[in-house]
């Protein structure tokens, strides 16, 4: 079987075998003897996964460092089960051990603070640098500056928890100290932002603790998209009923101010809110080394493009719009697909196998396919799903949802539930392991 025919196989059916898919990647580094350097920046679920498969089906002539600050990852995916107590940070967290000692990957436990695309070399937080035949940037999102007010103490105890690790934690703490005559409130910022059900599942996980937990209370979600924007059968089945007299929904509320002493929150439009607990989650962009080296940010095709706020690519390669020998991955890219870590592990193929390609003067694939599966818990014990395939099309240049595009259960089961542990697992293995 082709690689080309093996990654489509993949996307299409979700996560493969890892057994499988080392004896494909063993046989063809043999037949395609690439060679060459490779620099990943991000150790996250899209640079994890891209430096896995360049040495997985690369073979031993790919060299690939892997630059990121943290020994250790802990998972977004899952981590709003850690507010409500289901989950723990530990239980969210995968090192690198198996991506060295397994595949060869060079770990190096520093930042990348400066790129030079002229001399096709990076600059480390340790002083040193890394010469790269091939760049690949996953560094995932950093957020615009929220309207706030308030002392510097009362701002720092609204948080985002949007990236899982101390804040995810002091949510925790603020849920967990709120009783039933208290309101949270949840600030949507408009598109594109990473996992777009994540919110409305936040909302939802939080909903269900307060009422387990605490006998009651107020989720008051501010989007600030004119609807809801995933699985929006399932949600709006979830807020009304499932989940009903905890959840107000106001679509189109457009943050303007937040006054962390009085903590309230106003909008353009839809109304003043005040509560026990204030999260909101601030407007996304590409990760800063992204933004502030101005790698391929003008141009970026597709619907989810702001300008200058992600990164252009080939969705062929990965390669940037703007910038020759370096690739984006995962949530810094502006492509069709959502900002999701299972598409960022299925993009993340696609250009591991076209640098394999592009290192071996071999033919990149013209027909790449990616695939999206986001399971979403409603409650303790029911969980929904959505699932899209994604195929290149050349008239566009851009990736197509295939079929009906976005599928979503009907409703939220059990079943469901059962299912998205497995997914998990399978996902985080076949990113870190
Ligand atoms: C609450 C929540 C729930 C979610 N649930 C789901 C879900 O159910 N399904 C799903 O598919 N997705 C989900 N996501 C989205 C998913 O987590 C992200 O889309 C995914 O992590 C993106 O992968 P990435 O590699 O682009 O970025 P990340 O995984 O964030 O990784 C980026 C990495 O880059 C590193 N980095 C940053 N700057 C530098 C630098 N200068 N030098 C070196 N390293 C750097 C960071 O330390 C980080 O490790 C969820 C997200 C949240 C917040």
């Amino acid at each position: 079987m082709k690689r080309r025919n093996f990654i489509a196989n993949l996307a299409a059916t979700g996560l493969g075998l890892s057994f499988f898919e080392s004896a494909i990647g063993q046989q063809l580094s043999t037949m395609l003897g690439a060679t060459g350097k490779v620099v990943v920046v991000g150790g996250g679920m899209a640079g994890t996964t891209v430096a896995k498969y360049l040495r997985m089906w690369g073979g031993t002539g790919m060299d690939v460092t892997l630059v990121e600050p943290n020994a250790t990852y802990v998972s977004n995916i899952f981590s709003n089960m850690v507010l409500t107590g289901e989950r723990t940070i530990s239980q969210l967290s995968f090192n690198y051990s198996t991506l060295a000692s397994k595949y060869g990957v060079k770990i190096k436990n520093y930042a990348v603070t400066y790129i030079d695309p002229v001399g096709k070399k990076v600059s480390l937080s340790n002083g040193t640098t890394l010469p790269y035949d091939r760049l690949v940037l996953a560094p995932g999102i950093d957020f615009e500056a929220l309207p706030m007010t308030g002392t510097a103490a009362n701002q720092a105890k609204i948080v985002h928890a949007w990236k899982a690790g101390t804040q995810t934690t002091s949510l925790q703490n603020q849920l967990k100290a709120m009783t039933k005559a208290d309101t949270y409130i949840l600030t949507i910022p408009p598109k594109p932002y990473r996992c777009p059900p994540g919110p409305y599942e936040r909302a939802c996980v939080v909903a269900d603790y307060l009422k387990r937990v605490k006998g009651g209370g107020k989720v008051i979600v501010l989007d600030a998209n004119p609807e809801i924007q995933a699985e929006a059968l399932n949600f709006t089945q979830a807020f009304n009923v499932t989940h009903k007299g905890i959840i107000t929904y106001v679509p189109n509320a457009v943050i303007n101010g937040i006054n962390a002493d009085t903590m309230t929150v106003s909008t353009v439009g839809a109304g003043t809110f005040k509560g026990k607990v204030i999260n909101a989650i601030p407007t996304h962009k590409a990760g800063n080394l992204i933004t502030q080296s101005g790698i391929g940010l003008a141009n970026a095709p597709g619907p989810n493009s702001v300008p200058n706020k992600f990164a252009g690519v080939n969705v062929l390669t990965y390669e940037s719009t703007a910038v020759p020998f370096v690739h984006v991955l995962g949530d810094s890219s502006a492509t069709n697909q959502p900002k999701a870590g299972h598409i960022a592990n299925a993009e993340a193929k696609v250009c591991a196998d076209a640098i394999i390609q592009l290192l071996s003067n071999g033919i990149v694939n013209q027909a790449p396919m990616t695939n999206s599966s986001c399971f979403t818990p409603i409650t303790k014990t029911t969980a929904s799903w959505l699932s899209v395939v994604y195929r290149y099309d050349p008239t566009t240049k851009t990736m197509k949802p295939t079929g009906n595009g976005v599928t979503e259960s009907n409703g939220a089961t059990s079943g469901n539930y059962e299912d998205m542990l497995k997914w998990f697992n399978n996902l985080m293995s076949d990113t870190f392991k």
